[in-house]
């Protein structure tokens, strides 16, 4: 999914070069639009301003979500009762840490495992 829109940023970004290129084409070449050659020079350089914009932004934000292709969870356990509880998986978890005191009972709950899950797509 994020390929196809990758491609159709490159499309946009190919499609405003190419039309920087007409510009920049029509301005030197063709003889009554030289008056307005400056113009369209700065024309033709916007558009290929715009066109390396989309392509690198949206390059970038088209990448972002395949970083993130699974869920990590975190199952709390306690020693003292069938307690149970999934979270997300936060910075510092490790299987076995301690977390304190249960939330149903007087035992210790703590991380009993972890485990990735893979986002639908
Ligand atoms: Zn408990």
């Amino acid at each position: 999914m994020s390929k196809q829109r990758q491609s159709r940023f490159a499309i946009i970004s190919i499609a405003l070069t190419l039309g920087a290129f007409t510009l920049f084409v029509f301005a030197t070449f063709v003889d009554p639009l030289s008056a307005y050659s400056t113009e369209l020079m700065v024309a033709g350089l916007a558009l290929l301003i715009a066109s390396w914009g989309i392509y690198f932004f949206g390059g970038r934000r088209a990448q972002k979500p395949e970083e993130s292709t699974e869920n990590v969870i975190t199952v709390i356990g306690c020693g003292g009762c069938d307690f149970r509880e999934e979270r997300a998986f936060t910075l510092g978890d490790y299987i076995f840490k301690e977390l304190g005191q249960c939330k149903k009972c007087p035992g210790n709950s703590y991380i009993r495992a972890i485990y990735a899950v893979p986002l639908k797509k």
